[in-house]
């Protein structure tokens, strides 16, 4: 009687080897590909709801984008490129949700210089290689 539940187990267990083998060394998912997911999701939602021309085709071929994409990354060898674009997606996101504080790149060095909010024109002083800039906080 345990004949197919057996042999369904050793599929599943084989399968499963197989995908750990095939994705060894590719880089799988992060947070940067959510949400590339749930951007196309979302779109190929809203594709479907929107029945006008040519709003609902830019969508589907959005969501098809955004899908393309997220698997290119996760399949992808080319780990340390993938880690990088996670990394500044999330320092990006980081930024916009910080309500507290506005974000610089010092003119000189490139150096992210960070200050407090609606302090009205500030000189800041580059941290690491001491240029002067003038902003407005
Ligand atoms: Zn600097």
């Amino acid at each position: 009687m345990n004949g197919s539940g057996d042999w369904f187990r050793r599929f599943a267990a084989k399968m499963s080897a197989r995908l750990r083998n095939f994705m060894m060394g590719r880089y799988g998912t992060d947070r940067l590909n959510m949400v590339i997911l749930s951007v196309g999701l979302v779109a190929s939602l809203l594709s479907v709801i929107l029945r006008f021309e040519p709003a609902n085709l830019i969508l589907f071929l959005l969501s098809y984008g955004m899908m393309f994409w997220a698997i290119f990354r996760s399949l992808s060898r080319n780990t340390y490129k993938r880690y990088q674009e996670n990394r500044k997606f999330l320092q990006l996101w980081g930024r916009m949700k910080d309500r507290e504080h506005r974000y610089f790149d010092c003119p000189k060095c490139r150096q992210m210089v960070r200050v407090p909010r609606g302090k009205g024109k500030i000189s800041i002083t580059c941290p690491r290689c001491r240029e002067k800039f003038v902003k407005k906080s």
